[in-house]
């Protein structure tokens, strides 16, 4: 057995960079995925003879020079991707009740906009502004530095909404029911902004967005198509329909085992499944129970219900930028909202065809939705749910559509198709539990609980993926990097990206 073997569990975003890292340092990487296809979230779904983005719509610092733009070149992304830059006055538009506010790239043009739509609002954005530019320089490897004296750590032990909240002293000029505070985190379902969101989390994603928002044109399938080359040109191999169901470990190897009985083995094994998964599947002998409960006792973020529409042509205009509604300025209780309550807001965001796109093909509507609401359907599988699932949908479905017509009138009649997904359709497309939008949900009052390191209790065992540094593309990216740091050296691989 040769000592640089590594299996990698899952093909999303985390798995296709480790991968690719790994098999550039010489390891002979198998990479098993349960799906037909590798990608996971960047996976892009046809339907009615468009694309959908199954769980990724826009991406933060792909601009020249931009965090997530100096890691992307290491992977050959950078210079082959397409993308469409958003708005720059408004990438992201807020609309509070009858409000309207956007949010603009570049810091200071950010504040340039607000500034005017609040009374004597100056203070306010400057202290926001600040606080943004201080904790982006915080965390070093969001700035492809080694991590050294740990200022970071502050931040993830302070709360996100207690520090909004010290901005509601500034209202709207129009309506002082809508304060500065809500405003400012009205895109929070970026994160899914809830009580415990820590502070790092909301303004490291907040701070990538504004430096630089961008659609990618024909979806995100992109960078999973590019990456899985990648891999497979430096050697490695991605077994599809390769789902894992058992982890045990003999003789200094990991033995994993797929659906179809077929056994794989490796001294070293990376996880991007959630880690509750992976510990499932692990023999119980491997690992202390403590250690076991601690992972499985983590809350997940919470899920979505998701309209994704298909357009009839020329009928709807194309938005070169998101629309988050909240019915009113509580912006941070909306995830828990259930029965006549739901749904307070959503997110409107579209697919992107090009850069001189008049017209939406494919329109995303997307709110917050408890796993609770679909429990008693959570031992059905996909297609055999059962005429009162049907009925549950349709009705959720009506419901988010009228919030969103009320908004936008020619929006219903310019539908040509609609399907839906829940958080049962998450949590078996995705394997996550109770469908999470973002896997576990970092929490500012036990925040080295709920953030988990690479490195397991159990030697060669390593976690990778949205669970344990931060979710999204950035978050994932940065994650995959200090995953592969871990097995080859982070000092190793930072000067490899840095001289890209
Ligand atoms: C609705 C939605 C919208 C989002 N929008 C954005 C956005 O606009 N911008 C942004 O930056 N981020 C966004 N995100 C977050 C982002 O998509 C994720 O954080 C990121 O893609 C996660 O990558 P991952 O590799 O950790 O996990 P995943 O992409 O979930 O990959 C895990 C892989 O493991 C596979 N798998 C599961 N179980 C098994 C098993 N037993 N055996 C083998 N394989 C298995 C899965 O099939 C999957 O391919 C969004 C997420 C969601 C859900």
């Amino acid at each position: 057995m040769k000592k640089n073997k590594v299996i990698i569990i899952g093909s999303g975003l985390s798995g296709l960079l480790n991968g690719c890292i790994l098999s550039r340092e010489g390891f002979e990487v198998t990479i098993l995925e349960k799906e037909p296809e590798p990608g996971g979230n960047l996976k892009t779904f046809r339907y009615k003879n468009h694309e959908f983005e199954t769980g990724v719509h826009y991406a933060g610092s792909l601009g020249p020079g931009q965090v997530l733009n100096r890691y992307w070149k290491y992977f050959g992304l950078t210079d082959r991707i397409r993308v469409r830059r958003l708005d720059q006055n408004g990438f992201d538009h807020i609309l509070i009740g009858t409000e309207e506010f956007q949010h603009a790239q570049g810091l200071d043009k950010f504040s340039a906009i607000l500034e005017p739509l609040f009374r004597n609002a100056t203070k306010g954005l400057d202290r926001y502004v600040s606080a943004l530019r201080e904790i982006a320089s915080a965390f070093p490897l969001y700035n492809l530095e080694l991590p050294a004296g740990h200022r970071e750590i502050q931040y993830a032990a302070q709360s996100a909404r207690l520090f909004f909240t010290e901005l509601d002293e500034w209202k709207s000029f129009n309506d002082p029911s809508v304060s500065m505070g809500s405003v400012l985190a009205g895109n929070n379902f970026l994160y899914a902004g809830s009580p415990v969101t820590p502070l790092h989390v909301s303004s490291l994603i907040h701070h990538s967005f504004i430096s630089g928002a961008y659609r990618f044109v024909g979806g995100s399938g992109q960078i999973a198509t590019i990456l899985a080359d990648q891999v497979r040109l430096n050697g490695a191999k991605i077994i599809t329909s390769g789902g894992v169901v058992s982890i045990d470990y003999h003789d200094g190897n990991f033995q994993v085992k797929t659906v179809s009985g077929e056994i794989f083995r490796a001294p070293l094994l990376v996880s991007s499944l959630h880690p509750a998964m992976t510990l499932s599947m692990l023999n119980p002998l491997l690992l202390r129970r403590s250690y076991r409960q601690r992972i499985e006792s983590l809350a997940g973020t919470v899920s979505s219900f998701i309209l994704f529409l298909t357009m009839k042509p020329g009928t709807f205009p194309y938005f070169n930028y998101n629309v988050y509604y909240h019915k009113n300025a509580n912006v941070w209780t909306e995830s828990e909202l259930t029965g006549d309550a739901w749904p307070a807001m959503y997110l409107l965001s579209m697919g992107c065809n090009g850069n001189d796109q008049k017209f939406a093909d494919v329109v995303t509507l997307m709110t917050y939705m408890k796993f609770e609401e679909v429990k008693k359907w959570e031992y059905t599988g996909s297609g055999k749910r059962g005429s009162e699932y049907l009925d549950f949908k349709n009705d959720r479905a009506l419901r988010l559509l009228d919030l969103a017509g009320k908004q936008f009138p020619g929006l219903i009649h310019a539908i040509d198709h609609i399907t839906i997904s829940t958080p049962l359709t998450y949590r078996d497309y995705t394997g996550i539990p109770e469908g999470s939008l973002y896997g576990i949900a970092k929490d500012f009052t036990r925040p080295e609980l709920t953030t988990l390191t690479a490195r397991t209790k159990v030697p060669g065992l390593y976690f990778t993926g949205q669970n344990t540094n931060l979710h999204g593309l950035l978050g994932v990216t940065i994650g995959s990097v200090l995953t592969s740091g871990e097995i080859i050296g982070l000092d190793h691989l930072l000067g490899k990206i840095k001289n890209c």
